[in-house]
């Protein structure tokens, strides 16, 4: 059976049109994407009473815009901007369907997208998965928070080479079954959400469980932390590729064939790092709001957009592949991802990651946030657990934060851990406001 992608044009024709400029040195680039931010521009101010509206309070007009560095001219638009006047900041476009972004930030709002953008966006997650390798031909395995309604938490799609396995049942009677399921559907690829991955791989580890040999792990989603992609790839043996991307469709970034580097592709979106000043982070291992422009939301327009998530600049060009892209060295930072301290300093939930032991004797764990200062540590406990894991925890957590934040404990079961409502697993629920620009 044919992959249903492969019978969608706009895929089709945005295939082609990322093969056939894949090879653009950074003047093209700009160029290209100068005229693309030119029509945008034009196109909203022409079709959207709230851009227009936005731009003339600015005393901007289209031709505001005369080169790349104007755009910082145009002022940014926020999330709750585009929900409180959503038909103002949209196209009407018959063919546009409403769709609502997960609100993993805290802020659920939906607006419209139309097919056309839809097939170019996942051929342009296509053409970051052929980097490594990725074949739409390929069988592969998928851990991700669909909800699946069969008896035996497994769905099969011909039509994408997909076999699905329901990632809300992560214990080891299933796990025993999916992989039972692997070794008979031979997938070459393992898609996931990172933590599903994650424990998959040590669910394999620590039973000795075989499982198909994979040439790769595709993960999205969530956010890919170090000691999750070292240890899958130790127990898979293959390298796992992650990109960043959102619903908005305003910006998409991925690893490339030997860099595990976030690569900004310049064909789908303008995309700008900027620090808490509106300033544009141009300096290595600064972590900047990514901020962007989307070239394929034609129905809802996405202008300047701040996405409220963080990614940390790493240059303007890859050494290793040589694609004359932004890169980054780590996505982070979505809202929930920030512990606030008694001295209200941010600290990232990468920070605190152990590299070893500490966490061992915990099945889950999740923490938990609501006052600055304050940490519970929801768990649930492995066999193993004795009163001392605790205690371990504690001082090692301590040590992390500097005494700045007070940790407290909370046993419970895998139902007292918070999931998104698209079913991300998350390692913080947030309930206060952070975010870097306040
Ligand atoms: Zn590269």
């Amino acid at each position: 059976m044919l992959h249903k992608d492969l019978e969608n044009k706009y895929y089709l024709q945005w295939i082609q049109f990322l093969k056939k400029t894949e090879g653009w040195d950074r003047t093209e680039i700009e160029t290209y994407q100068f005229n693309q931010l030119k029509r945008i521009i034009n196109y909203s101010w022409d079709n959207t009473v709230g851009y227009r509206e936005l731009w003339q309070k600015y005393s901007l007009t289209p031709q505001s815009f005369k080169s790349l560095d104007d755009i910082n001219l145009f002022p940014c638009i926020s999330k709750e901007d585009i929900r409180d006047r959503l038909e103002d900041f949209t196209v009407k476009l018959p063919e546009a369907d409403y769709i609502t972004t997960g609100g993993s930030t805290g802020i659920p709002f939906g607006f419209y997208r139309t097919k056309e953008a839809f097939g170019r966006e996942l051929a342009s997650k296509a053409w970051q998965y052929y980097r490594r390798g990725w074949k739409e031909e390929d069988r592969q395995i998928v851990f991700r928070g669909l909800p699946i309604v069969s008896d035996d938490k497994t769905e099969y799609f011909p039509e994408y080479n997909e076999l699905r396995c329901s990632s809300y049942y992560m214990t080891n009677e299933w796990l025993k079954y999916f992989a039972t399921k692997a070794m008979e559907y031979k997938p070459l690829w393992l898609r996931c959400y990172p933590s599903a991955g994650f424990l998959l791989a040590k669910f394999i580890k620590e039973t000795k469980t075989i499982f198909p040999e994979l040439k790769g792990i595709l993960c999205a989603s969530e956010n890919l932390y170090g000691f999750q992609k070292e240890y899958m790839q130790d127990v898979f043996g293959c390298r796992v590729f992650s990109h960043y991307g959102h619903y908005e469709l305003s910006a998409l970034a991925g690893f490339c064939e030997f860099s595990d580097y976030y690569h900004v592709l310049p064909q789908y979106g303008f995309v700008q790092l900027l620090d808490d000043k509106n300033g544009q982070v141009t300096t290595p291992n600064q972590l900047g709001e990514i901020v962007a422009t989307s070239f394929i939301m034609n129905a809802t327009c996405f202008i300047r957009y701040r996405t409220r998530d963080f990614a940390k600049y790493a240059g303007n060009n890859c050494s290793q592949c040589g694609r004359p892209y932004q890169i980054w060295s780590q996505v982070e930072g979505r809202s929930q991802d920030f512990f606030i301290t008694k001295s209200n300093r941010y600290i990232s939930i990468a920070a605190i990651n152990m590299h070893d032991d500490t966490f061992d004797d915990l099945k889950y764990f999740q923490y938990y946030q609501d006052s600055p200062g304050i940490v519970v540590l929801k768990y649930v406990p492995k066999n193993t657990f004795t009163p001392s894991t605790l205690i371990k925890i504690r001082a090692k957590l301590n040590s992390k934060f500097e005494n700045d934040i007070d940790i407290f404990f909370a046993e419970v079961d895998e139902s007292g851990l918070a999931r998104t409502p698209r079913g991300k697993f998350l390692y913080l629920q947030q309930k206060l406001k952070v975010g870097i620009n306040g």
